[in-house]
């Protein structure tokens, strides 16, 4: 059995959130491994525009996420490949007229976020990364084991057999988190009985900039924007419903589903001309009911998972990163061990406030967005409308989605 040299952290899992920690926690003079499951090998991004050359998972960054990578230096390759900055957000109620229009010129910014593939942000993060020598990556290799050993130390077992000692052990794992289950942390889930199926659209009409928002009662349908060209407009679909009616909408073919495509979201960008390859997901709302433990912390997925409606998953993860990785360099310079409970806790005290806040907002929209009582509906009707027209609430509600209403952490 290979006994592999000790490290200080062992970050699980090379998705946005453990390669940004990665990075974040290089240069400060601790040993880090990063451990993939998968290859990381940096296949060429698809150069040219076309429906099939998008990656299926795009996040929607918010302002605060962009300074997080601006700070790893990660933000100007994103932006160099391609990526859809919004300015205008509009969301609307199928079942009346209530409806609330977002526009970054209302709080003096460029942008409302930032449309990005996954596997770009990833592939910036890792090669910035390969410029780290005290960052070690091992992948494609997984986690297989996990005990706590003398005197603090976390001992690790890796599928390949090897074997490795650390300090601390981070779970960036996501959702299915193997660190999450081996250490026994508990979490409290909600089924939403509920899948999302995602795709890239063409559609007739230019997006305008805009992140596109339908209510229906069946759950949200967002059309997210893409780069496009002149006589190409591309969105990102995240379509939410009743696990029972995806499997109907997934047996169909191209044309019928861009036809049902384009009545769920009453035609606003014109035909829906064609759709890529679809992926559908079950959509379960988790929450670890600790993110810490002796040796051991969640960030990002494997602590929480969200409703993808509101856009929030990583963002609130690329946050989690942010103030682990204060709270880690601030007790490295102390001296303390990064694996204390003492240290941890204050990341926890941190971070898990506000994404119990965000997940509570997002259950309460997509409950009461479902509810098909007549009171209810002109209630929520007439809070769009009045929402829309109050300008300092509504101000301040965007600022929050920006995430600019909060501490700023890592920028
Ligand atoms: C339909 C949908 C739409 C979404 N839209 C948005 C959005 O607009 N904005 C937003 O902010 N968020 C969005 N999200 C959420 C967002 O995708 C996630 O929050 C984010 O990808 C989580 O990143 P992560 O790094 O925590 O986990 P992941 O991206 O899941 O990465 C985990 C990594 O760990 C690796 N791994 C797993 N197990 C092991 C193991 N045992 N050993 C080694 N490696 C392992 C995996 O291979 C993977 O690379 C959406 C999610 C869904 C489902």
């Amino acid at each position: 059995m290979t006994e592999l040299p000790p490290c200080d952290v062992a970050i699980i899992g090379a998705g946005i959130a453990g390669t940004a920690l990665a990075l974040a926690l290089s240069g400060h003079g601790l040993r880090i491994v990063l451990i993939e499951a998968q290859g990381t090998e940096r296949t060429a991004l698809p150069a040219a525009l076309s429906l099939e050359s998008f990656d299926p998972r795009v996040v929607a960054l918010n302002p605060r996420s962009r300074g997080v990578l601006q700070g790893l230096d990660a933000w100007q390759a994103v932006a160099d490949y391609r990526l859809c900055a919004y300015r205008h957000m509009t969301v609307w109620d199928a079942e009346g007229t209530g409806a609330i229009d977002f526009d970054s010129a209302d709080v003096n910014v460029e942008a409302l976020g930032y449309i990005v593939e996954n596997r770009a942000l990833v592939a910036a993060l890792l090669h910035r990364l390969a410029a780290c020598a005290d960052v070690r990556v091992l992948a494609p290799e997984s986690l297989a084991g996990c005990e706590r050993g003398a005197e603090g130390s976390m001992a690790l077992t890796l599928a390949s057999g090897a074997r490795l000692r650390c300090g601390l052990v981070v779970a960036a794992d996501g959702a299915l988190s193997r660190v999450r289950e081996l250490l026994a942390f508990r979490t409290r889930e909600w089924d939403y009985g509920h899948h999302a199926i995602v795709a890239t659209v063409q559609v007739e009409h230019p997006h305008q900039a805009t992140a596109w928002q339908r209510f229906l009662p069946s759950g949200p349908l967002a059309f997210l924007p893409l780069p496009s060209t002149a006589s190409a407009h591309y969105c990102s679909i995240v379509w939410s419903l009743q696990s029972a009616r995806v499997e109907g909408l997934q047996a169909l073919d191209e044309a019928g589903f861009c036809a049902a495509l384009e009545r769920a979201f009453e035609g606003r960008l014109g035909r829906v001309q064609a759709c890529s390859r679809r992926y559908a997901f079950p959509l379960r709302q988790r929450h670890a009911v600790d993110y810490i433990q002796p040796g051991a912390v969640l960030v990002a997925d494997a602590a929480h998972t969200i409703h993808p409606l509101a856009g929030q998953g990583i963002n609130l993860g690329l946050q989690d990163v942010a103030v682990l990785v204060e709270e880690l360099l601030r007790a490295a310079q102390r001296g303390e061990p990064l694996g204390s409970v003492e240290v941890l806790r204050r990341y926890q005290r941190r971070r898990k406030g506000e994404n119990l806040a965000m997940m509570a907002a997002m259950d309460g929209f997509k409950r009461l967005f479902e509810q098909p009582a007549l009171p209810l509906r002109w209630l929520r009707n007439a809070g769009l409308r009045g929402v829309d027209r109050a300008g300092p609430l509504k101000h301040q509600l965007m600022r929050q989605a920006m995430g600019l209403g909060a501490a700023k952490a890592m920028q």
